[in-house]
């Protein structure tokens, strides 16, 4: 084994529900670390008091268990590190790659509108940045300062990024940035860099509106004397309308998926297919996706979610699942309906799993079986016609002879059904729609003879009653 271990992390912000774009930057890491061999780490990045909630941090933990996402380390807390990015900072100002700045925040305003009004990029002046031979100001009694990065004003900071290629930022272009508040506490980009170091980091995959937070980072890798990881920037996931995707925008919650019926192998399916490739494959297992992902194929433009592609995603891993597998994840569903099922759940779930594009749907599906019904009224009065209604009694009749003879199962009742058309003169649709409304409450259903097979024949007898006897004044 090489003594390389590949180590990704998901660091989101607790400020809003995580939805589908920003799973997807969990589900990279998580793939591309669990895909090497390597580790997932989970860090929560909690430092924006004001607006980071637990509600949040909750929807991250249980959207990523659901999802199947488990980090192998953390999740850590950022305001829980507090002490080790002071011990940080004390490195950096002891080595001098921060100085202490003193420009208060009305005259950084003014300093924005003079660079403004010549046209010039808003950027801090450097007045108390120390150079050799410049005499600094008097700093102001009584105020404390922020803390700046004193970025190096030539050259430039490069990196080889896995999506975008390679990018060049001309320092330059870099003001210096503030690293600690002037109540001490650190800023963002710091705790980042402290964090990507001490949990060390070895790839960094995040969205691409972090792109300009890397070449400041570097710079502070670059004072830490740590190796940088390499960088993947994924591209934005737009929704519907092509818009960003985000809470501000309807984006909902990634455990509403879950309460929708979306199974979260279809989630991971579709979110990795969302940015990323491997050749046309559309419908993939976690399996599957673990022995193919790589950082090559990821996508270099932005993605669209489309709703629809879901739906036909959990479809097709629905109708792959197993019924004993289905019986396990549409339970909750059933309960949800305040339903009870029972040992039939899982052939009823292979019955109807190729109709259903979500689990709700599927559990609709359950209803006939674990209720009663209320055929509609239209289609009763459509189906059920008084030709008909001789052939249904037929049938009732037969079976409940099956019943007796404790043959009820679906090869004995396609015979009785056979036998019933060929006794009235009928074809199967004139006979299977009026039974179905009966029995299921709506004319479609699988087979008939499997949709019988699965109800009590007590219920099938009752249900087809309704029409034989009590049913005929109704009509
Ligand atoms: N906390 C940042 C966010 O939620 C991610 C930071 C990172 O991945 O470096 O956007």
């Amino acid at each position: 084994m090489s003594a390389y271990t590949v180590r990704t992390r998901f660091a989101p912000s607790p400020t809003g529900f995580i939805h589908l774009g920003n799973v997807r930057s969990a589900l990279y890491p998580w793939a591309f670390a669990k895909s090497r061999g390597g580790q997932f780490v989970l860090r929560i990045e909690d430092t924006d008091v004001q607006r980071s909630s637990q509600a949040a941090v909750d929807v991250i933990l249980q959207g990523l268990q659901w999802l199947g996402l488990q980090p192998d380390e953390g999740p850590h807390h950022q305001m829980q590190r507090m002490a080790r990015y002071q011990e940080v900072l004390a490195q950096l100002k002891a080595g001098g790659w921060v100085y202490p700045c003193y420009t208060s925040v009305a005259e950084l305003e003014a300093m924005r509108e003079r660079q403004m009004a010549a046209k010039q990029k808003p950027r801090y002046d450097g007045t108390w940045r120390p150079e050799p031979g410049k005499t600094l100001p008097e700093p102001p009694p009584g105020v404390a300062p922020v803390w700046r990065f004193a970025t190096p004003r030539e050259g430039s900071v490069r990196w080889d990024d896995q999506v975008k290629g390679p990018v060049q930022v001309e320092n330059a272009e870099l003001d210096d940035l503030v690293v600690a508040r002037a109540d001490g506490t650190p800023t963002y980009n710091f705790c980042v860099v402290v964090d990507d170091v001490d949990m060390a980091i070895t790839h960094v995959i995040r969205g691409d509106d972090h792109l300009n937070n890397t070449p400041r980072q570097l710079h502070i890798f670059a004072a830490l004397q740590a190796t940088p990881p390499v960088y993947a920037h994924l591209p934005t996931v737009l929704n519907a309308n092509g818009e960003k995707m985000s809470k501000r925008n309807g984006a909902k919650a990634v455990t509403a998926y879950r309460d929708e019926g979306y199974l979260p192998e279809a989630m991971v399916n579709y979110l990795a297919r969302l940015g990323w490739s491997h050749g046309d494959d559309e419908i993939f297992s976690r399996q599957q996706l673990l022995q193919w992902f790589d950082l090559k194929h990821l996508g270099r433009s932005a993605a669209q979610f489309d709703e629809a592609k879901l739906r036909w995603v959990n479809a097709q891993h629905i109708k792959a699942s197993s019924g004993a597998e289905l019986a396990q994840a549409v339970t909750p569903f059933v309960h949800a309906m305040g339903l009870q099922p029972d040992a039939r759940l899982p052939a009823l779930c292979d019955l109807f799993k190729d109709r259903c594009d979500t689990l709700v749907a599927l559990a609709d599906w359950l209803r006939p079986y674990y209720d009663s019904v209320t055929p509609d009224a239209q289609q009763l009065a459509t189906h059920l016609t008084p030709a008909v209604q001789p052939a249904v009694h037929t049938l009732a009749t037969a079976l409940a002879q099956l019943a007796n003879e404790q043959r009820w199962h679906a090869e004995a009742i396609a015979q009785a059904i056979k036998a019933t058309l060929a006794e009235h003169g009928l074809k199967m649709p004139q006979l299977a729609m009026p039974v179905r409304v009966l029995v299921m409450g709506q004319a479609q259903s699988p087979s008939l003879d499997q949709t019988l097979a699965l109800h009590a024949p007590a219920t099938v007898q009752q249900r087809l009653a309704v029409a034989t006897i009590g049913g005929k004044t109704a009509l």
